[in-house]
């Protein structure tokens, strides 16, 4: 039987980095940036006024008070954007706003409010220190400065400082394209009636959902029957240049009707136990096929919705973030104090689902480990790891327990 971290190697080793590729900024939410962004410019750019009021030199108003002010010629208006600033000659002072360029020779700023907020003549109550309500030029970021790291998640304060040096576009990671394939002559698409003996097809778009979550591109195919032949001509039909992974999920396990086994065992895809709980029937390899998809890295999931999405979540979702330059490719990981007694077979690493209380920092498994149960997967908020060795956890024990959320 192979282990979870084995099975985990051999499927990120099948992603190799995303290409880089420029993009738009507008376009670039949620994107993982694929180099470092250097600032050229400092910022802010220029020493500017943190308010509106007037510049002076500290010195000249040196005495002013509420109740002896000093009274000074307004020799400029200086307006947010005015790019022709001229210098503050002494004695003077210039009406400035905020954000607007500090005039040379002026090393301070007296808010409207301690003035008369005169526009020929201005009287100033108060003596500001020198470079009171001044930003300097790269007080925030030096020019030069690496801004965002490669890896980096572009959120919006991480566009918006892209923005403000001056990036139109951003290198980020190409998501990976991901063919997502369902097998099961008992499936049927939602929205259509149901025979007896048939169940929706739920699999597939849990995946491509699953899929964009971890930051890929997925493209759902239409499910196939347990039938050898329309399985790999589906495959073979759709596979072309651009695809990085064919996910499927079904027809790995131990009985008759295994279509996705029997049409790729001995196609370069080997097929394994692994030693967890759910998800222990798993395959993974590279297409030994000939023509356009040979090569193709494959990942075949097992059926059962719960074993599928355990399994998309411990092999595929951190090989995807792996590929895409994460330099945390895992779920957040936290220890929670368990609420109930579980027990778990030797021998495997259980993943069952749980509910974390965060202000206690208790978990409780929601469900049972049966890997039917979509139910409980829907509601849990983690999944509570039990290690290999654990036969029997307590109340009170601690327990590491991943965040699906996070
Ligand atoms: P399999 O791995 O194909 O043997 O399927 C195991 C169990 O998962 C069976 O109960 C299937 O009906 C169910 N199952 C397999 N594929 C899907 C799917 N795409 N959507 C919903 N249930 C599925
Ligand atoms: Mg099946």
């Amino acid at each position: 039987m192979r282990s979870v971290a084995e099975h985990q190697a051999v499927v990120a080793g099948l992603l190799a980095p995303a290409p880089v590729e420029e993009v738009p900024l507008p376009q670039a939410r949620g994107r993982v940036l694929g180099a470092d962004l250097t600032a050229s410019i400092a910022l802010p750019p220029f020493d500017n006024s943190a308010m509106d009021g007037y510049a002076v030199r500290a010195a000249d108003v040196a005495g002013a008070t509420e109740g002896d002010p000093v009274v000074l010629p307004v020799a400029a208006d200086i307006p947010a954007g005015r790019t022709d600033v001229p210098p503050l000659e002494p004695g003077t002072a210039h009406r400035i706003m905020t954000g607007a360029p500090m005039p040379v020779g002026a090393d301070a700023v007296v808010q409207v409010e301690f003035t008369d907020g005169g526009v020929d003549r201005v009287q100033i109550r108060h003596a500001p220190a020198a470079g009171t309500h001044v930003r300097t030029i790269g007080e925030d970021v030096p020019p030069g400065t690496v801004v965002l790291r490669a890896g980096t998640v572009l959120g919006a304060p991480q566009i918006g400082l892209a923005a403000a040096v001056g990036s139109a576009t951003v290198p980020v990671r190409r998501p990976p394209h991901v063919l997502v394939l369902s097998t099961g002559s008992e499936l049927v698409a939602p929205g259509t009636p149901l025979q007896p003996g048939q169940i929706y097809e739920s699999n597939g778009p849990m995946l491509a959902a699953a899929v964009q979550d971890a930051g890929g591109h997925a493209e759902l195919l239409r499910f196939v029957p347990d039938d050898v032949e329309a399985f790999t001509t589906v495959l073979q039909e759709r596979i072309a240049e651009g695809v990085d992974l064919v996910l499927t999920s079904g027809g790995v396990s131990a009985g008759a009707y295994e279509v996705v086994k029997d049409g790729l065992t001995g196609r370069g895809v080997q097929f394994v136990r692994v030693a967890m709980q759910p998800g222990g029937p798993q395959g993974a390899g590279r297409l030994e096929i000939e023509g356009p998809g040979a090569g193709l890295p494959v990942v075949t999931l097992p059926g059962n919705p719960v074993s599928t999405q355990v399994s998309f979540e411990v092999f595929v979702r951190p090989a995807l973030r792996a590929a895409l330059g994460h330099p945390y490719p895992r779920r957040p990981s936290v220890t929670a104090t368990l609420g109930e007694r579980l027990t778990s077979p030797a021998g495997k690493r259980q993943f069952r689902r749980g509910i974390l209380d965060a202000v206690d920092g208790t978990v409780r498994e929601v469900g049972s480990p049966a890997s039917h149960l979509l139910g409980a997967l829907a509601r849990a908020d983690c999944l509570i790891v039990l290690p290999e060795d654990v036969t029997a956890a307590e109340v009170g024990d601690e327990v590491e327990v991943w965040l699906l959320d996070g």
